[in-house]
């Protein structure tokens, strides 16, 4: 089965791992596994494990691992993206499935002046991410962080590079930016809500060290910005994603 399960780190002991209700549901009417079958399992910490299953019951599904592995599918660099909540909460969920894909450490639903909501669908922004996690072949869940102001995130962040991205005079090109500040383990970048950022805001996560960015000519949505910066700093992950031999499959 080239699907991964999830299953966290306290169902992973003593060679044996047993999957959550759903996802053992899941392995069993829709993939059809049976014992015998092997699997791979991520543990939300960066754990990752193949395992052969010895018993598949109606909500249970066991397996022993035969290999285990860290941080499979993990980029070296820890990048917390911070996006204005959005109006629309469909594209916040958007938005929090792609940073996952592209491999965001963590993600902060920003309280600025201009947002128009200020609460996120907690639970289900993360079985978005946990479905993302397992989709795109990654071994960590990211954070997600509780709403917050720009202030109080700036204030908390320990993040070697700063960013605000802002389309406004004095923005640094975001490949200038990335590439003088080249080699970073850590870095965040903040991005508006639908209305932008005021003008006070800027100011303020200037002098909390952050550049101000351009991301180009255009006006992207906010959803897009917020991605276009985390792909910029993050960068492509390496091709041999699972790491392990063969077994590539796309993952539906
Ligand atoms: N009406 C707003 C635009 C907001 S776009 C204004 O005129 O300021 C939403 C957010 O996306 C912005 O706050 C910014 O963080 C980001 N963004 C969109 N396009 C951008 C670009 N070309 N460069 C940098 N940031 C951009």
């Amino acid at each position: 089965m080239t699907t991964n399960f999830y299953a966290p780190p306290s169902a992973i002991r003593a060679g044996r791992i047993v999957l959550p209700e759903e996802e053992a549901r899941h392995l069993r009417t829709v993939l059809r596994g049976e014992a015998g079958d092997a699997m791979t399992v991520v543990d939300g910490d960066g754990g990752w494990y193949r395992a052969r299953i010895d018993h598949v019951g109606p909500d249970q599904v066991v397996g022993t691992i035969t290999e285990e592995r860290d941080n499979v599918g993990e980029p070296d660099m820890d990048v917390t993206v911070a996006l204005g909540i959005l109006k629309k909460r469909s594209r916040f969920e958007t938005f929090v499935e792609k940073a996952v894909e592209l491999g965001a450490r963590r993600v902060v639903p920003l309280r600025t002046e201009r947002t128009e909501r200020d609460s996120i669908r907690e639970e289900r922004l993360r079985n978005v991410m946990v479905a993302a996690m397992k989709q795109c072949r990654r071994s960590r869940l990211p954070d997600l962080a509780a709403p917050q102001s720009p202030e109080a995130l700036l204030g908390g962040a320990e993040a070697e590079l700063r960013l605000v991205c802002h389309a406004g005079a004095g923005a640094v090109p975001i490949r200038q930016a990335a590439a003088e500040a080249a080699p970073v383990a850590s870095a965040l970048a903040l991005v508006g809500p639908e209305g932008g950022f005021s003008p006070s805001e800027v100011e303020d996560a200037a002098e909390a060290e952050c550049v101000s960015v351009s991301l180009g000519a255009r006006r992207l949505r906010a959803e897009t910005a917020a991605l276009a910066v985390l792909h910029s700093v993050v960068g492509a992950p390496p091709n041999d994603v699972d790491g392990a031999p063969g077994g590539h499959g796309q993952n539906g």
